[in-house]
């Protein structure tokens, strides 16, 4: 493969370089100088105008050369030993993003308090790789318990004013940032691809998926209705006003870099909430590039906050600080409980979206292509890295062996390769951490007697790639069973009937999503119902929208994101009771006939028109007829 035409390739030999000098070269060179700007790995032709690389895209394609400098270079040559088309195409995609994530300013790697872009106070950074390459793709401030403080005070500032903003001001910065986002879309999706792994395609779905929450609350902002309620006194009067809670810490992870702080932050500030986040140490740039997209659409400096590091001291500072009124947090189950215990401690409102344990069932009368695409898409979506991702595939003994080598042909099919490979649908692991789990459950289930039916091993890709695997006859009690793989292995289990299932589904936990797959109607009401879940999937393995509640039950949580119901997270009900001191204040046009006042004696003003044969005219009840005798006698001769 070449760029640039065969001829130059002649020109690469005519240069003074031994092949094997370009072949020992780091593999990752190509696209450290692209994120980084540094001119690491490269080496120079005589005349100082060439620069040769080694390849970051699959490991055995080598050879590419520079004409400039690694800072400004152009790519004139590449040659792939492999003859990997999808190695060109990968550099081509990586070399306009550097290019569109500079010009936009949207790769940031401070942390971002009050609307200033700032470092870590002791100057520390961290790394963020790509999972793909393990290349080190930018260092980022890592912050702390001071900087967290800092990030608190602001939004509390801050919280002061945008609480007081109009919701149809505040709908309109939303929208904003919701069109600036859209509007940067590719870029975002390859800083995903970059930091996260998921492919790029898959990536931009997230952007348009995570973009769409702030578009819905933009709209749920000019909502925010209050009630009037019925007073038990005639005096009184009741209402009900809905209003920010206050400063709100969204802790967020790594599996969805932008959607998991757009369905946070969406709704906080459409309630006029001001919010510090804390995205997952290894996915921060995504986030970091939505903030500064918010700053872009007006949203004013403070409202978001973003700071990254120390996990647990910017978690003990969000936790101890009585300025943060919410704690919104997704992730492990484990981490989460953490977090709740800590917010008791100043009474915080806590929402939690934790880890689940999908049961996806397959009943015999399903409709078999039906279900074998929403399994693909319910278990492999971002290689099995999602909590509602289905964890066991429960499948009827009646049709197990048809669906079992229906799947597996179909997640054959599955092309695994690093996120800018053309037409991959399957990206690496987060990390090394992720495969060892995924290699330990797989190898804990095979010792104990499931088959592997496909894949079951590590990628001859290399790092943290794994084969996209389907593993038989897997028991209840098995790792697979119990725990979240988070990987992309589909265990399947038989059941023989619906209540056996039903039990199996419901054995567990975790209770986030579930599916089910089933041509009959009645069984599909009975089961969904049964299921002990916040989100069912009926013939269907993508459930997830910003206009329907999304949350878990059991120990998957607590609280809903997305929906109108999204909103209830960021707001508190006040109640206001109204005295009116003994009285109301009502103009009654009142027709008082004379002879109905014949012993009226009071001195009030209504005496003096007493000759009039009818009256007409128009009382205050509270002023004009004060003393209760003639308030009385007037209500009984008055007609309204
Ligand atoms: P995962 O295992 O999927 O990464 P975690 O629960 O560990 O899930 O991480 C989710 C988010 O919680 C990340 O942003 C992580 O940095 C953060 N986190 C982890 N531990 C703590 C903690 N003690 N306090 C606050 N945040 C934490």
């Amino acid at each position: 493969m070449t760029l640039g035409g065969v001829s130059r390739l002649a020109l690469v030999g005519s240069r003074s370089f031994a092949t094997s000098q370009v072949l020992s070269m780091h593999s990752y060179c190509f696209t450290r100088p692209i994120i980084t700007r540094q001119a690491s790995y490269c080496t120079h032709s005589m005349d100082d105008k060439y620069f040769f690389c080694g390849c970051c895209c699959c490991g055995i394609c080598r050879d590419f050369i520079f004409e400039g400098d690694c800072l400004n270079y152009e790519l004139i040559e590449f040659k792939c030993a492999a003859g990997h088309s999808e190695c060109l195409m990968s550099m081509e995609v990586k070399s306009s993003i550097t290019d569109k994530l500079r010009s936009s300013g949207l790769l940031r790697t401070q942390g971002l308090i009050g609307g200033k872009w700032t470092d870590a106070y002791d100057g520390k950074t961290l790394e963020v790789h790509n999972p793909a390459t393990g290349e080190v793709l930018a260092d980022v401030s890592c912050m702390g318990q001071k900087e967290t403080n800092d990030a608190i005070s602001s939004a509390y500032d801050t919280f002061i004013s945008w609480s007081k903003v109009t919701a149809a001001e505040r709908s309109k910065c939303l929208r904003k940032w919701y069109d600036l986002l859209m509007a940067h879309k590719e870029e975002l999706g390859q800083l995903i691809t970059l930091e996260q792994g998921k492919p790029l395609k898959e990536a931009i779905g997230e952007v348009s998926y995570g973009a769409s929450f702030v578009e819905f609350f933009a709209e749920e902002a000019k909502r925010v209705y209050g009630d009037i309620i019925p007073a038990t006194l005639p005096d009184r009067r009741l209402f009900v006003l809905r209003q920010p809670v206050g400063v709100v810490g969204a802790i967020t992870p790594w599996n969805f870099p932008l959607a998991m702080i757009t369905r946070k932050v969406g709704p906080a500030l459409a309630c006029g909430c001001t919010v510090v986040i804390k995205p997952s140490e290894l996915t921060p740039l995504t986030a970091l590039a939505a903030a500064e997209l918010s700053l872009q659409a007006g949203i004013p400096p403070g409202a978001v906050n973003v700071i990254m590091g120390n996990a647990p001291a910017i978690g003990d500072a969000l936790l101890a600080s009585p300025q943060v009124r919410k704690i919104t947090f997704t992730g492990s189950t484990a981490v989460g409980k953490k977090l709740m215990a800590g917010a008791a401690a100043t009474v915080k409102k806590v929402s939690l979206e934790l880890g689940g344990n999908a049961p996806c069932i397959i009943f015999n009368d399903a409709d078999l292509d039906v279900a074998v695409k929403g399994t693909l898409a319910a278990k492999f979506r971002n290689s099995g890295q999602t909590c509602v991702c289905a964890n066991r595939v429960l499948v009827q003994e009646g049709i197990y062996e048809k669906f079992a080598n229906a799947l597996s042909k179909a997640v054959q099919n599955l092309k695994v390769g690093e996120g800018f490979t053309e037409g991959a649908i399957q990206g690496p692991l987060i990390n090394k951490a992720a495969l060892e789990k995924v290699e330990t459950f797989v190898q804990e289930a095979v010792s104990k007697g499931a088959k592997v039916l496909l894949g079951g091993k590590r990628h001859s890709l290399g790092m943290t790639f794994y084969e996209p695997t389907v593993i038989g006859d897997v028991k209840s009690d098995m790792l697979l069973s119990r725990e979240e793989v988070f990987g992309p292995v589909a265990p399947l289990l038989r059941f023989k009937t619906e209540e056996e299932a039903i039990h199996m589904a419901n054995d567990t936990n975790a209770g986030l999503a579930a599916y089910i797959f089933t041509t009959n109607v009645q069984r599909t009401w009975r089961v969904s119902e049964a299921l002990e879940y916040g989100l069912v999937g009926v013939n269907e393995g993508l459930i997830s929208t910003e206009v329907a509640p999304f949350g878990g039950v059991k120990q998957s949580g607590l609280g809903r994101e997305g929906s109108k119901y999204g909103m209830d997270e960021y707001l508190e009900f006040s109640s206001y009771e109204i005295c009116m001191l003994g009285g109301y204040e009502q103009k009654l046009t009142v027709e008082v006939r004379r002879q109905s006042l014949p012993r009226w004696t009071c001195n009030s003003k209504i005496a003096g028109r007493e000759k009039a044969s009818v009256l007409s005219f128009a009382f205050d009840v509270n002023v004009e007829v004060s003393c209760k005798p003639c308030r009385q006698l007037l209500r009984s001769c008055v007609s309204e």
